[in-house]
């Protein structure tokens, strides 16, 4: 096999359908290019991360009959984040923001995703003895990008999010610095995740290169489970876990054939084994 592919959920809950969809996309995708399947468990975030989640999340899997080749946590790699923050500091591409949240909210622009386009208050301050994030200074310029399925994207991560916290006031490794780390060290060459997730892409990318990987991953991001109404999945639908199916005597084949209807693959909600649920999804690549 000549790359690898990795499913990264959070232990900050059960899995839920969402996170089964995106499954069968990284496992059809591993199958159709031939490549390793590495689970990694994205518990960044100490402060939401549960060992019982973590669990969960093999089992569950299990349970539906996916396989994978590799595993890491990232809270294993938590040495590994200090040594490479601490080379960007002295490289002066790290700064503390002790901007509030309100204070972020009300003093930045949104992109079109809702999210904050930081202006760089806090770039040059003199250091306060006070809760602060740390932010990456991100190069003023534009990542060229291809997704596998979108097509090509022109981003400025400067003009996108501006710079951005690699670690958060609590202390915690960011979702956006831990991923960059991991796929840079765990060698992925394919990155497949929900359209969720596609704000974020030229910003890790940025980063990467900033860490010195100049040959990003090939990404792809998949379309969202909606509602009948094509809203996507409310909380209320997200907290419906596998783990609440699998107590209510609900057979892997069910699960799978509900998955596959509500993100449309199928007509009928009729119950599909893993291998024709992964058959269907590989047709979408
Ligand atoms: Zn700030």
């Amino acid at each position: 096999m000549s790359g690898k592919i990795r499913f990264a959920p959070s232990p900050t809950g059960y899995l839920h359908e969402g996170h089964l969809l995106s499954a069968l996309y990284v496992w059809a995708a591993a199958k159709k290019w031939g490549l390793q399947i590495h689970l990694r468990i994205e518990d960044h975030d100490q402060g939401r991360a549960r060992p019982e989640h973590i669990a969960a999340i093999r089992e569950d899997l299990q349970w539906l009959g996916f396989k994978w080749q590799s595993e890491s946590i990232q809270s294993a790699h938590f040495d590994s984040y200090a040594k490479i923050l601490e080379a960007l500091q002295q490289k002066g591409l790290v700064y503390p923001c002790y901007c509030s949240r309100k204070e972020l909210e009300e003093q930045n622009p949104k992109n079109q995703y809702g999210e904050i386009i930081y202006q760089g208050k806090c770039d040059g301050e003199q250091p306060l003895d006070a809760p602060h994030s740390l932010r990456i200074k991100v190069p003023d310029k534009v990542i060229n990008w291809h997704d596998l399925r979108l097509g090509d994207f022109a981003e400025n991560p400067k003009l996108q999010c501006g710079d951005f916290p690699i670690q958060d006031r609590h202390g915690c490794w960011t979702y956006q610095f831990a991923v960059c780390v991991d796929d840079i060290q765990e060698s992925i060459t394919h990155v497949v995740r929900g359209e969720d997730l596609l704000s974020s892409t030229a910003r890790q990318i940025a980063l990467m290169e900033i860490l010195g990987r100049t040959d990003p991953p090939k990404y792809l991001h998949h379309p969202l489970i909606v509602d009948a109404s094509g809203k996507k999945l409310s909380k209320r639908e997200k907290s419906h876990s596998i783990r609440e199916d699998r107590d209510a005597g609900i057979l892997p084949q069910e699960l799978l054939g509900r998955v596959l209807f509500k993100s449309g693959l199928i007509p009928n909600p009729a119950p599909a084994s893993l291998e024709y649920a992964l058959e269907l999804t590989s047709r979408q690549l």
